[in-house]
């Protein structure tokens, strides 16, 4: 199948054709039609198998352009390095609209990043704990939250993060929310996680 056939707009068709991406990947196949019919998702695909583009195209899709001050969207990952890359990935297929992204991660300190926040956001990459370091200094605007994502949630789980995602799931909007949950493996611990964040999730795998 092509790229052509998911319902995408020019901007992002053309994105697509700048990075090379020639036919969708297998999660890619499967995950876009589920995320743009607004399904919550649960996506079992490792690193290299195309997940980012996966959930980042249906969701470019659904925010369109830049919109109010406070991010729409929030994608969690573990590492500084992750959350690096999939804010380069967003870099990479927004660049033909105009769709603000921030990525915050601990290592440097908060200010340039809080800075970058208050000029207005849509996307909003963070590991867990810089995310409520952020919100708890009072510097993040959560009510329009409406996506999102917990990518290598295994990980995520790996690293003792469970504590703060659960704060975050406490301090952010629930009603109406899409969420998409990514893991490279699906352990019990990932199973009991997705019950709790998932809402009739659809399952693809890969
Ligand atoms: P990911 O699994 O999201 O880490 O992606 C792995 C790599 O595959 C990234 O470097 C992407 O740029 C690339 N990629 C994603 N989707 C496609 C595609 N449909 N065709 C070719 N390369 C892709």
């Amino acid at each position: 199948m092509t790229f052509e056939e998911f319902d995408l707009n020019r901007q992002l068709l053309n994105a697509i054709a700048d990075a090379g991406y020639e036919t969708p990947s297998p999660i890619q196949e499967q995950a876009i039609p589920l995320v743009m019919s607004g399904h919550d998702v649960l996506g079992i695909a490792q690193t290299g198998t195309g997940k980012t583009a996966a959930y980042l195209l249906p969701i470019l899709m659904k925010i369109k352009y830049a919109q109010g001050m406070h991010p729409r969207v929030l994608i969690l990952a573990p590492t500084r390095e992750l959350v690096m890359q999939i804010d380069a990935t967003i870099t990479q297929l927004a660049t033909y609209t105009d769709i603000r992204h921030v990525a915050i991660y601990g290592g440097l300190g908060p200010k340039t990043q809080i800075e970058t926040i208050k000029a207005g956001v849509d996307i909003l990459v963070a590991t867990p704990g810089r995310f409520m370091d952020i919100y708890l200094k009072g510097e993040l605007g959560v009510k329009e939250l409406k996506t999102l994502v917990l990518d290598e949630a295994d990980k995520m789980m790996d690293m003792g993060f469970m504590p703060q995602i659960r704060s975050i799931l406490e301090v952010i909007p629930s009603k109406k929310r899409q969420n998409l949950l990514f893991s490279a493996t699906f352990p019990p611990r990932v199973e009991n996680l997705s019950h709790e964040f998932l809402e009739f999730p659809k399952k693809v795998e890969v």
